[in-house]
């Protein structure tokens, strides 16, 4: 069975992260969406909200069961997929500013750990632009962000901004 930790921070998950997953199932028998515990980067949602948006999201997909798992993580990305025994790591690619950050990532991880793969799927056309954090400021601005992300993430969004 081939299995692959799809780590981020998910603050919230959008569209663009779900089309990921769905071409990620094509390749992967299963993938663990490994929320990361980083109260460095000060999410909006704690890692409980963004779990459960998470499985929201998937439910909404339709996936069969088993081939999803959600899960947090703090430490070492390699250790984590170790442990899991999950031999590659799948992260999405979008426009020209995500390529060095993710050269630099994958070769760290490489280096720590060169059994473990890092994996890339292109961004959906439709969602090439869409990031968490951009979503969250249209929404705190009072923009429409629905078409953006999964279903249950919307009312999150709006309850978080008091709308
Ligand atoms: P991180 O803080 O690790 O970048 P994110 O939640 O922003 O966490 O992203 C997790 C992964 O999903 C990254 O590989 C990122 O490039 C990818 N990703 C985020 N948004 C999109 C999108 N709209 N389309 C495709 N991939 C995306």
């Amino acid at each position: 069975m081939t299995v692959a930790v799809y780590p981020g921070s998910f603050d919230p998950i959008t569209k663009g992260h779900t089309a990921i997953l769905k071409s990620g199932l094509v390749a992967f028998d299963k993938i663990i969406v490994a929320v990361l515990n980083n109260e460095s980067k000060k999410p909006l949602f704690s890692v409980e909200e963004r779990m459960d948006m998470i499985r929201a999201a998937t439910d909404e997909m339709g996936v069969e069961d088993g081939k999803i798992e959600v899960d947090s993580f703090d430490g070492l990305l390699v250790n984590y997929a170790r442990s899991r025994g999950a031999r590659c790591i799948l992260r999405g690619l979008r426009a020209v500013a995500d390529f060095e950050y993710e050269l630099q990532m994958a070769n760290m991880n490489r280096h720590l750990n060169p059994e473990i793969e890092t994996v890339f799927i292109m961004a959906d056309d439709a969602y090439f632009y869409v990031a968490s954090t951009l979503v969250k400021e249209v929404a705190r601005l009072g923009g429409d962000v629905s078409d953006l992300v999964p279903a249950a993430v919307a009312p999150r969004l709006l309850a978080k901004f008091d709308r």
